[in-house]
């Protein structure tokens, strides 16, 4: 159950990846919108240098999710890394979010589900909507939902933004009748 989720900015210590607070504002309140729970930001930043690797120039995003693990939460609170950086995991090309299953951490990047990524136009409500699926997704998985065969479900797994734009920003019935009667 996911009765509040804490919104952590995530950079490298030069200050590269930092997402604009603006941006994690509007998330916090999208999403407090769609899980009727208190979502809020919670600076100061967390340094990922630790898990950026130099030759790749991106950043892995399972030793983020135990470094996020290890922050204080209240009862039932979900920490959400936000992040510009790129993420990988070691399998991957790259990856738009973590989450651990029926953990209390996840982190999403905004990276890639910017057109500009595209060589096209920023569209700033466009990667809210991209942003706020792929945090749905994450959370789904730390309530302990798997990936789901239905392409409208926000379960489904996407690896490009054409998929993820298909998406609706909730789950298909099958999924959330095994969430938390709150959640969703
Ligand atoms: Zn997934
Ligand atoms: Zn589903």
């Amino acid at each position: 159950m996911v009765e509040s989720l804490q919104l952590v900015p995530l950079a490298l210590s030069s200050g590269e990846g930092l997402p604009a607070l603006g941006l994690l504002d509007r998330l916090a309140a999208e999403a407090a919108r769609l899980l009727h729970a208190s979502c809020r930001v919670e600076p100061p930043q967390l340094s990922v240098d630790f898990a950026f690797d130099t030759l790749r120039r991106q950043t892995w995003s399972t030793p983020v999710l135990s470094r996020l693990q290890q922050r204080p939460r209240r009862d039932g609170a979900v920490t959400l890394g936000v992040t510009e950086l790129d993420l990988y995991v070691p399998v991957l090309t790259f990856v738009f979010g973590e989450a651990q299953l029926r953990g209390p951490a996840a982190v999403v990047s905004a990276h890639r589900l910017r057109d500009e990524y595209y060589g096209m136009p920023g569209d700033e409500d466009l990667l809210l909507q991209r942003l706020l699926k792929e945090t749905l997704h994450e959370l789904g998985h730390t309530q302990g939902l798997r990936h789901c065969t239905d392409w409208r479900c926000v379960m489904s797994s996407a690896h490009t933004v054409e998929r993820i734009d298909i998406r609706q920003a909730g789950f298909c019935a099958a999924c959330a009748a095994l969430l938390p009667a709150r959640f969703g």
